[in-house]
């Protein structure tokens, strides 16, 4: 039988509603003790690290996760369930997928609804995320997101619903797996990103979105020797408007790392355009393109490169997905 760690970090999924409709943390975390979900089918063990709405969660929340999770490896469980707030899920996943040191199966889990709602998707996200990491071929794929029947890669999964239960989505690529009666079926391989094990966390890494008619404001905000990294999530196919430039030479003159993606909620930042602020002018100054993430996930692997000391051209490597 497989053992599985089940590591409870709070969210929605460990809340329940008063009686006034607002949706609150509990001392004990009701799903915690809900043994008989499992029926049996795995040796299940719980530790309940954090009870946090995950809008408190930061990197060094998520380090701690990391290290639970490593130890649970030298004690040679087979799988691990983490249960998470939704707002900062997918950068939690993202983080320990990125920082992972073994191929068990790594799953993240939250809910939409509070435990005594009706309609609670809780303690059901809660057993199909048990039954994902017990599953074989969940071996090998990094961390997984399960939630509404659906099994999705941290790299490129995105919370795209404020309230409903279908939250989660892939956009571009789709999730890579169903879970359908308790049972997880794969129909999709990623491909091989590297990892970066990491015993600290530099923070100081931010995240700017583009808009039209942007000047260099927010930028200029940031140039201090204190910035350690900046991701800019940059208009359509990766272009910026032209008066942030100056601004932007100045973060490179103080060599402070700038990653580029796009805005859109569909497709992949690229080097196409050719004219004052577009991809082709940005990536010649210097600005990492970086294979599909979003801004939050790019932000997430910025931050892990530069916290496990990568610099240059290792670091663009790690970022651009071009070494594994
Ligand atoms: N605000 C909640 C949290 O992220 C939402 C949730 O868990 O779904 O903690």
């Amino acid at each position: 039988m497989k053992t599985i760690l089940a590591i409870h970090t709070g969210g929605t999924i460990s809340m329940s509603q008063n009686e006034k409709g607002e949706v609150v943390p509990n001392a004990e975390n009701p799903i915690a003790k809900e043994a008989t979900i499992i029926n049996g089918q795995v040796n299940l063990i719980t530790d309940e690290l954090f009870n946090l709405p995950s809008p408190h969660v930061t990197p060094s929340v998520m380090l701690q996760i990391k290290q639970r999770i490593d130890r649970a490896v030298t004690e040679g469980v087979d799988g691990v369930v983490i249960t998470h707030g939704t707002d900062t899920l997918e950068e939690t996943a993202y983080f320990l997928d990125l920082t992972q040191t073994s191929d068990i199966p790594i799953v993240l889990t939250g809910a939409m609804r509070s435990s005594n709602e009706i309609g609670s998707d809780g303690l059901y996200n809660f057993q199909s995320a048990i039954m994902v990491a017990a599953t074989p071929e969940s071996q090998g794929k990094g961390a997984l997101v399960v939630m509404n029947d659906e099994i999705h890669t941290a790299r490129y999964v995105t919370k795209t619903h404020t309230t409903n239960v279908a939250t989660f989505r892939t956009p571009t690529f789709g999730p890579i797996g169903v879970v359908a009666k308790g049972k997880a079926q794969y129909f999709q391989e990623l491909i091989q990103q590297g990892t970066c094990d990491i015993d600290h966390v530099d923070d100081n890494v931010f995240l700017i979105k583009a808009y039209a008619g942007m000047d260099g404001t927010l930028f200029n905000a940031i140039a201090t020797p204190e910035t350690k990294g900046l991701v800019i999530e940059g208009l359509g196919a990766g272009n910026l408007p032209p008066a942030t430039l100056p601004a932007i030479e100045k973060l490179l003159a103080l060599r402070i790392p700038i990653v580029l993606v796009s805005r859109c909620y569909n497709g992949v930042a690229q080097d196409i355009y050719d004219y004052e602020g577009g991809g082709i002018e940005l990536t010649k100054m210097g600005l990492i393109l970086c294979q599909g993430l979003n801004g939050q996930k790019a932000r997430i692997k910025l931050l892990v490169g530069l916290s496990g000391g990568l610099t240059g051209d290792r670091l663009k490597a790690f970022v651009s997905n071009a070494i594994s």
